[in-house]
């Protein structure tokens, strides 16, 4: 058993808000196994392994918990975030999960099956972006739904979303940032600032440029089984370099570059000889036109 593994459990425990101050108020029965936790930190790293990107200490079942926490706290916040309704525009819904199905159907993720991958739609038009929470909660802007002249280039990124969850890249980010530090302060004093910080980070969580580049090849490795254009994602980056000048959304990281990214999934797409010619413009039409 890895040696961080055995404090696996106590993991989901480190960030939403509520569970960290229930924690820190009742936690000395915890702190046994947090010292074996932050023990075991250490002789990772020590091992010369630099990048602990890999590491998780979280579960499965903490992705799942900590994205419909997150998804609690999005829909509790209309302000912020407009979901649209379902029961409003259920065809848009309809085009939505019949795209995501098809993702989880191509036998590529690996967490089809186990997470809940709740797709939901924020009204705003003035906003080009889309994001993932862990366990399979997708989010997607009308803004960037607009913005894209073809499914395939929503399918890619789409495609990317759901890779960022199925490759637990929050829950991972979280563990490198944030694991020493919490565990730490949860031992050694109690830190509510820092809980909180936690919480609110995994909705401006920036991933790593290995995380990004993971989530474009799956993209592509996702399309391939499709009859979408597997490098749909490099048109999204192709269509906002063209314009310039654009607010940069999340998965536009500065690095690596956006060029270099659609170099890379069209590289990849050509070297898994996937057919990445584009599907009729009016059919992804059809899809806006459901929208508000
Ligand atoms: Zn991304």
């Amino acid at each position: 058993m890895a040696p961080w593994a055995s404090a696996r459990r106590i993991g989901y425990a480190l960030v939403p808000r509520r569970w960290i101050l229930a924690h820190i108020t009742r936690s000395r029965p915890l702190s046994l196994a947090l010292r074996k936790l932050v023990l075991a930190v250490p002789l990772v790293v020590g091992t010369g392994c630099e990048d602990i990107g890999g590491i998780n200490i979280f579960s499965i079942q903490d992705d799942k918990d900590l994205g419909a926490q997150l998804a609690d706290e999005i829909l509790a916040d209309p302000a912020t975030y407009p979901i649209l309704d379902e029961n409003s525009y259920p065809d848009a819904y309809d085009a939505l999960y019949e795209m995501r199905d098809e993702l989880l159907a191509t036998g590529q993720l690996q967490y089809a099956d186990e997470f809940d991958w709740q797709v939901s739609i924020i009204d705003d038009d003035e906003t080009l972006n889309a994001f993932a929470a862990p366990g399979g909660y997708i989010y997607v802007y009308t803004g960037l739904m607009r913005y894209l002249d073809y499914q395939d280039y929503f399918m890619g990124v789409l495609g990317h979303e759901m890779a960022h969850a199925d490759e637990r890249h929050s829950t991972q980010q979280l563990t490198k940032l944030y694991g020493m530090t919490t565990l730490l302060g949860v031992i050694l004093g109690d830190d509510p600032g820092l809980a909180a910080e936690i919480a609110a980070s995994l909705l401006t969580l920036s991933f790593s440029r290995t995380a990004e580049a993971e989530a474009d090849s799956d993209s592509v490795y996702y399309l391939c089984e499709t009859d979408w254009a597997a490098n749909g994602a490099a048109g999204f980056f192709e269509e906002l370099l063209a314009e310039g000048g654009t607010e940069i959304p999340e998965f536009l990281s500065t690095h690596p570059s956006s060029e270099s990214r659609v170099a890379d999934i069209n590289a990849l797409a050509d070297e898994l000889g996937c057919d990445t010619s584009l599907n009729a413009k009016a059919d992804w039409q059809a899809v806006l036109d459901a929208l508000p």
